[in-house]
């Protein structure tokens, strides 16, 4: 679409634009009584389910960068990230309220496809999207994402619940968001260099959809409950495994021990973090977003984690006096930093080398 074509915001004034936004958001679930549309949304839960919530506050240049974060992918990533924090409490998300702010350089058209993300997410996901704000900033993009969900009572499952034994368990793979982030930040650099070349994004796209379209996992929560098993603690991987396992020992008061061996790759990411000189295990311990499940478990459900397609066991937790060691793979015990593995870095780049 040329630059002509589009709308500016003022031409449709703040009812107009919640108007276009809103129109095509029907609620489905029973606990929504009342969408978009008054004051406040109406609610109703039943007395067997105990309420979440969580919000997420995204900036424009200090949590996404619009050069490379195509709209429909923030809309949809925006609404994700909150859905996760549901699955990191064995609940799943139900309601969503928005909060945007934007300057006078977006478009209608801009924040059509910002939504239309949010509202693929509320599909797929089997959220209602009850309602939201919208004003203006003097500089760029404010999103601010509320989540409701709900949790059978009794089953909410905390950071603090982890008890020496108990194994500890992660779903999917590691390392691949901040791989695709690696990626987009390097084309992003050669296209401010010289604006004629062509992106090269090919051959990678698990990593780049790892970045851009993450998932929440509350089908691991599905097939937790399926398998009757309770964690013992859980959280969701924003900031990278080695501060999730961190923030769930202190919460819990434990120690830990984690295997570089047992740590999921995929291979791809294996092969990128190569390429930039990283480490593998760092990219999985310490890069970001990949929104997959950190849990543990108690060693009496250790047959019917078998069951559970995706989830790999990677260590077990210890007394809080043994601290939060890593394993490495020549079996090395290194202290688990939330930044800097300068040691394993150096160690390893010096292995490498050989
Ligand atoms: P109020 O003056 O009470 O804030 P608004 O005119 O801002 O009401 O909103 C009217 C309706 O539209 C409300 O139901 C509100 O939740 C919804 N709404 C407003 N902005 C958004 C938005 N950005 N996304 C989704 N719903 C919105
Ligand atoms: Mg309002």
């Amino acid at each position: 679409m040329s630059e002509e074509n589009l709308t500016k915001l003022s031409d449709l004034g703040e009812f107009g634009l919640i108007y276009e936004l809103t129109k095509d958001i029907k609620p489905k679930n029973d606990s929504t009584i009342k969408g978009i549309g008054d004051d406040a949304a109406v609610l109703h839960y039943p007395e067997s389910k105990n309420i979440l919530v969580s919000k997420d506050l995204l900036i424009e240049g200090v949590h996404f960068d619009m050069t490379f974060m195509p709209l429909k992918h923030l809309g949809y990533k925006s609404a994700i990230v909150n859905f996760s924090d549901m699955a990191a409490m064995n609940g799943k998300p139900k309601q969503m309220v928005v909060g945007i702010a934007v300057s006078s350089r977006y478009t209608v058209e801009a924040l059509s496809e910002i939504y239309a993300g949010m509202k693929k997410a509320c599909e797929i996901y089997g959220v209602d999207f009850v309602g939201g704000d919208t004003t203006s900033s003097t500089h760029g993009l404010h999103i601010s994402v509320t989540v409701i969900g709900e949790v059978e009572k009794g089953k909410e499952v905390y950071r603090s619940g982890a008890k020496p034994n108990d194994l500890i368990c992660v779903s999917g793979d590691l390392g691949g968001a901040y791989m695709g982030l690696l990626i987009l930040e390097r084309e992003k650099r050669a296209f401010q260099a010289d604006p004629n070349v062509q992106p090269q994004l090919e051959g990678n796209d698990y990593i780049l959809q790892r970045q851009l379209k993450p998932e929440a996992r509350t089908d691991i929560v599905d097939a937790l409950s399926k398998a009757d098993i309770l964690p013992t603690s859980m959280i969701d991987i924003s900031d990278g495994l080695a501060s999730e396992i961190i923030h769930i020992c202190e919460s819990s008061k434990t120690g830990c021990v984690v295997y570089e061996e047992k740590l999921p790759i995929d291979q791809l990411t294996f092969d990128i973090a190569k390429s930039f000189q990283i480490v593998p295990a760092i990219a999985a311990l310490n890069g970001g977003e990949d929104y997959e499940l950190l849990f543990t478990i108690s060693q009496s459900d250790f047959e019917k984690i078998k069951a559970v397609e995706g989830v790999e066991i990677i260590g077990y937790i210890t007394e809080e006096s043994a601290g939060q060691r890593l394993i490495t793979n020549d079996n090395q015990s290194i202290d688990i930093e939330a930044q800097g593995w300068d040691a394993l870095k150096k160690k390893r780049n010096n292995v490498d080398k050989k």
